[in-house]
């Protein structure tokens, strides 16, 4: 069942790091590292983290049976994360897959004609902020609203309608300041495993509308928590797949993010576990293998529940 706090993020504390957004990025890579290791250790409870993530759908029920729609994302949040993008789009492109990329567009240098031969080849883009200070869900409706179009006129054609908020932080004026400029939001995830907070989502892995938005939650576990728990490339893998095979069977999209970024998935093993879940998701024949302008045609029609503001 939605809820509003999930969709508006209203159970979510603001974290210290959006008012100090140095916290979030001039941070050394390690450090990071160390604090997210730091935080599932505090957690203290992978396992039960886990099951209770898997818990959700346990007993939901089940869909029609048809395959679902897949979607691959990527948050391009650095320069390093752009340079190293193009390795992702060259392992989904060899299994005949494309994705669509969430771009911060006034943080590093990107060319529109390097991204243009990237849709060329099917991929789509989207904006993740103009900045990712991280501070854009505690902005007035307005000033959302401005940054979002000054993102979106950046991009210009390319520009997919498509939009995920830094960090997954969200408020009710994010959602207000965004209607009127996008089309297809991602800034929330279903029940997410770790991050924010372990849970925190719209409560649902179906698409729902809210005024002219389509808001679809992110479903698959994100490259982030999976390295904050600290699992290894076996357990990654059969999360993802358990995961996947959850949403298979209650009929909804599923969602994958993956970031480019150092300390994500930018090494040449994290990549090639990227590939091998994503030639899995292909040989189970129960996933939709459309492109991204598609899918947010087919995400859009599926979003039959109105969530009020
Ligand atoms: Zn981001």
């Amino acid at each position: 069942m939605p809820t509003l706090a999930g969709l508006h993020g209203a159970d979510q504390r603001r974290p210290l790091y959006s008012r100090f957004p140095a916290l979030y990025f001039a941070t050394p890579a390690w450090v990071k590292r160390a604090a997210r290791s730091a935080f599932a250790a505090r957690q203290g409870r992978i396992e039960r983290l886990i099951a209770r993530y898997l818990d959700v759908l346990e007993r939901a029920p089940e869909g029609d049976g048809r395959p679902v729609p897949l979607v691959l994302t990527h948050d391009v949040d650095t320069g390093e994360g752009l340079a190293t993008l193009p390795r992702l789009l060259a392992v989904e492109e060899s299994l005949g897959l494309s994705s669509l990329t969430f771009v911060v567009t006034h943080r590093y240098a990107w060319a529109r004609e390097t991204l243009a031969s990237w849709a060329e080849r099917g991929h789509a883009f989207g904006v993740h902020d103009t900045t990712h200070d991280n501070r854009l869900a505690y902005l007035e409706p307005a000033d959302v609203e401005r940054r979002i179009a000054r993102a979106q006129a950046a991009l210009g054609p390319l520009d997919s309608g498509a939009f995920r908020a830094p960090a997954f932080l969200r408020s009710p004026s994010l959602y207000e300041g965004m209607a009127r400029r996008v089309r297809v939001d991602f800034s929330t995830s279903d029940s997410a495993l770790v991050w924010p907070h372990p849970g925190d989502g719209l409560g649902s892995p179906f698409p729902v509308s809210h005024r002219s938005l389509t808001v679809v939650p992110t479903t698959l576990p994100r490259d982030g928590e999976l390295l904050a728990l600290g699992l290894d490339r076996a357990a990654t893998l059969d999360l993802c797949r358990r995961k996947a095979s959850q949403l298979a069977r209650v009929g909804a999209p599923a969602v994958l993010l993956t970031h480019p970024d150092p300390t994500f998935t930018d090494t040449a093993r994290r990549i090639d576990a990227y590939g091998e879940l994503l030639a899995w998701l292909r040989s189970s024949g129960r996933f939709q293998l459309t492109a991204p302008a598609d899918a947010l045609a087919e995400l859009q029609r599926r979003a039959t529940c109105e969530v009020a503001a």
